[in-house]
């Protein structure tokens, strides 16, 4: 049996496509047009990668795409500042601070600036405890693709038995959330789980979000199951360059699982358009609409 590929690339071109065509029936019925604005401080170079390419499906869905690059040696204070601008405009709907920040700025400090309606990472404590307690508010992007993922395969997870290998307030945790609203049977994995094969073992949907190459092998994994790698590792690749892996051994894997995403191709795409989701949501929540179906 060789698992069913979890196609995120295509899954998530799927998802902008509905996202453009309802920014562009806003447009029309409203004359708005979701904007965010990306805040990079430094030259991290995988951060600019990323905000690179963050804004460019910004712009591909017909959203405004506010970019502020910050010298590597800008203050908190001025950090702050900017970030108040950006609360106070109504063009912008959705702000996103690229992490890591330098060392000398606070992160929790910035992010907890951030407005929570503009908190389009759902990073802010406000969003995480809204999330916690079941209400509305804004979800982190990564997490809620995984979900999305899992669900093409199985759009019901109820009862099933989920095991998340991770607990970062940025993936794992959020994840254990939507997974209990799924109705899943929710085990959060971590460094200091004992027997970890064997509790993966018990997984209908095993994800994984630990930033170990290849560390989760063919053989812990339940014949069948959906699982998902969050995984962004570089390791050392043929003729002196690097290539990326996932968390999981994805080649012994694939002949056990039933279904998985690969990476790169999997998470990651499903991450941006999950950062358009949140940005649409915003707007709309912004401006006294109701959220689409989608
Ligand atoms: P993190 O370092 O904050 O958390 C890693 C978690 O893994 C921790 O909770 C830790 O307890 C657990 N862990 C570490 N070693 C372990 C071990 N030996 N056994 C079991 N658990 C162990 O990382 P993060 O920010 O949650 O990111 C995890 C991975 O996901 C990284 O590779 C990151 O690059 C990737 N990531 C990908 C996306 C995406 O869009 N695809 C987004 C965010 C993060």
């Amino acid at each position: 049996m060789t698992a069913r590929i979890i196609d995120g690339k295509s899954i998530a071109a799927d998802l902008r496509g509905k996202i453009a065509a309802e920014v562009a029936r806003l447009q029309a019925a409203h004359q708005l047009v979701p904007g965010i604005a990306v805040v990079q401080v430094g030259d991290n170079p995988a951060s600019s990668v990323y905000v690179k390419s963050k804004s460019k499906a910004v712009a591909d869905a017909g959203m405004r795409a506010f970019d502020h690059k910050l010298p590597e040696n800008v203050s908190e204070a001025e950090l702050l500042t900017l970030i108040g601008l950006l609360n106070a405009d109504p063009k912008v709907n959705g702000i996103l601070v690229q992490l890591p920040l330098p060392a000398h700025i606070d992160a929790q400090n910035v992010v907890a600036a951030i407005a929570a309606d503009k908190d389009v990472d759902g990073f802010h404590p406000l969003n995480a405890g809204r999330h916690a307690t079941g209400l509305p508010g804004l979800v982190p992007c990564t997490p809620l693709g995984c979900v999305l993922l899992a669900k093409t395969v199985l759009p019901l997870l109820a009862g099933l038995e989920a095991v998340v290998i991770g607990r970062s307030n940025i993936v794992g945790k959020p994840l254990v959330q939507l997974l209990l609203a799924e109705n899943a049977t929710v085990t959060v994995a971590h460094s200091k789980t004992r027997d970890l094969p064997g509790v993966c073992r018990r997984a209908d949907v095993l994800i994984a979000a630990i930033g170990r190459p290849e560390m989760v092998r063919g053989d812990w994994i339940k014949p069948g199951a959906i699982v998902i790698d969050v995984g962004i590792n570089r390791v050392p690749g043929e003729a002196g360059k690097s290539r990326i892996v996932g968390d999981v051994a994805f080649a012994e894997a694939e002949k056990i699982a039933g279904a998985i995403t690969p990476v790169p191709g999997g998470v990651g795409p499903m991450t941006i358009a999950c950062l358009l989701l949140n940005t649409l949501r915003a707007a709309c929540a912004q401006n006294g609409l109701s959220f689409p179906a989608l």
